[in-house]
């Protein structure tokens, strides 16, 4: 953890999780959920604790594993090249309030956006994301970018099951214990987005129909008990 610079290819500190960053961005654009420099991407190692995060303002075809950063979990540099990520504090504030979370992925998904503009929650559209985020997914109060402020105002709504939180006037972001389960975490509410969205234009504006919300603790319980080939199955 000494060299700052010069270090050889297979050396790289945490190369395999800086390699995880940079994939999931890729991925992250091709889905449509970022687009040029938009969103950032943070791993823990669970081992020593440190956090590979994207740097800040290079687009995501650009960039390489020795672009990725690595900080500590108060979002000082302890490796890399380049600047970190101008929300290294939101990455780093949401990893020390959630020692569960090991993958942070902020996006500015576009319909997840316009549900910042208009309202203080996504309400339970859709089963589907009532089943892998919750009946509400939060949206926050304006937070700063950039700043430690933009942290808190994730913090504020933030509990120990929330898995995403929308930002007001800015995007979307979601929590997992690898970069696979926060990027599905975002498809979904994402969807559901854009399923409202939809709903209300055609329902001129007033709001459609929820999945009643006192039905979904019992459908999540069955969904994560029973969903899927059982584990023995040797699927997937
Ligand atoms: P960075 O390029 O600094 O990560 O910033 C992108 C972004 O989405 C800011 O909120
Ligand atoms: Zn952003």
């Amino acid at each position: 953890m000494t060299a700052r610079r010069g270090r050889g290819e297979s050396e790289m500190l945490l190369k395999d999780l800086r390699e995880k960053v940079v994939a999931v961005g890729l991925e992250a654009l091709e889905r449509g959920i970022v687009h040029g420099t938009a969103g950032n991407m943070s791993i823990r190692d669970e081992e020593s604790g440190l956090i590979a995060i994207s740097p800040s303002g290079i687009p995501y075809p650009e960039t390489t594993a020795a672009d990725v950063v690595i900080v500590n979990d108060q979002g000082e540099v302890v490796d890399g090249r380049r600047k970190p990520s101008s929300e290294t504090p939101l990455h780093t504030m949401v990893m020390r309030a959630r020692p569960d979370v090991r993958a942070v992925v902020h996006t500015h998904a576009h319909f997840s956006t316009v549900v910042s503009c208009i309202r203080p929650y996504l309400p339970p559209i859709l089963t589907e994301v009532c089943l892998v985020a919750g009946a509400r997914v939060p949206v926050t109060r304006y937070g700063l970018t950039g700043t430690p402020d933009f942290g808190e105002s994730v913090l504020e709504v933030l509990d120990p099951e929330t898995k995403a939180v929308i930002l007001r006037n800015h995007g979307l972001i979601s929590f997992g214990d690898s970069f696979a389960s926060a990027l599905a975490i975002s498809e979904v509410v994402e969807e559901a987005a854009k399923v409202y969205v939809h709903a209300l234009a055609a329902n001129g504006g007033r709001e459609p129909e929820m999945v009643p919300e006192e039905l979904i603790p019992e459908m999540t319980e069955r969904f994560r008990a029973g969903y899927g080939q059982p584990k023995e199955a040797g699927v997937g």
